[in-house]
């Protein structure tokens, strides 16, 4: 459908959907509809909408082109081998505030239908919200992991911490102070929660990685080499395979 000020509108499916949800997509407005919706449901929603609809084109012409307006809607969904995270309209909700179900890792956020996600503030407490679950996962399963992976190779550990570093995805340090003292090594080592999105086999990639730093401070050629046989020689495969994921929810988001 056309309106007389966005100009053409496009709309696309999601059967979970109950209402409308707008984004901005290559200057057009573009929205996500439930199974059954009318035209004049919606144009009739545009028109209450309509102040905010225009905020927000406004907000996306003034960036850059390549620079996509990311929004966390009902079609909003992660789904990594570890952590599943996704959205729900609920009936039972409405006039209530938003509520979390969790499940081994897969986690629901149930919200009244209504909800408005153009809201002001909505969007920062939505990426919040789900990178608070990552953290808490993270926290839950990362240190076990990697101390699993140290036992295996016999890789000495004191300290693993999660942390929200976005640019990097783990970090290795020697705790200097404490280096006196009988029965720990002083080995820290720091992983990015944002590592729990990760396919498993990176995961050790990462883990495996500052793990053997407590061999070699550096990354030298014997670095390399006693990385990469402790992944079966698959070092650069895995590493060009790390490269396509960055440390950011939208990142991680199915299309
Ligand atoms: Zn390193």
């Amino acid at each position: 459908m056309t309106d007389s000020e966005f100009g053409e509108i496009q709309t696309r499916t999601n059967a979970r959907a109950r209402g409308f949800t707008f984004r901005v997509s290559e200057g057009h407005l573009l929205v996500t509809v439930p199974q059954r919706w009318s035209e004049r449901e919606l144009a009739e929603s545009i028109e209450r909408m309509r102040p905010k609809l225009r905020n927000l084109m406004q907000r996306v012409a003034a960036k850059p082109y390549n620079q996509v307006e990311r929004r966390i809607g009902w079609d909003f969904r992660i789904e990594s081998e570890c952590f599943t995270f996704r959205l729900k309209p609920d009936s039972t909700l409405q006039g209530r505030r938003c509520l979390l179900s969790k499940e081994h890792g897969h986690v629901t956020l149930c919200c009244p239908p209504d909800f408005d996600f153009m809201a002001d503030g909505a969007q920062a407490w939505l990426v919040k919200v789900v990178e608070e679950q990552v953290r808490s996962y993270a926290k839950g399963m990362l240190p076990a992991r990697l101390r699993a992976l140290a036992n295996e190779h016999r890789l000495p550990v004191d300290a693993v911490h999660i942390n929200s570093a976005r640019g990097r995805w783990g970090s290795c340090v020697k705790d200097l102070k404490h280096k006196s003292l009988a029965n720990t090594t002083g080995y820290h080592i720091n992983i990015s929660l944002f590592v729990l999105l990760l396919p498993e086999r990176l995961q050790r990639l990462v883990m495996l990685h500052e793990l053997t730093h407590t061999l070699e401070m550096n990354h030298s050629p014997r670095f390399h080499a006693k990385l990469d046989a402790m992944l079966g020689g698959n070092e650069a495969t895995l590493e060009k395979e790390l490269k396509r994921f960055t440390t950011d929810i939208f990142a991680f988001a199915a299309q």
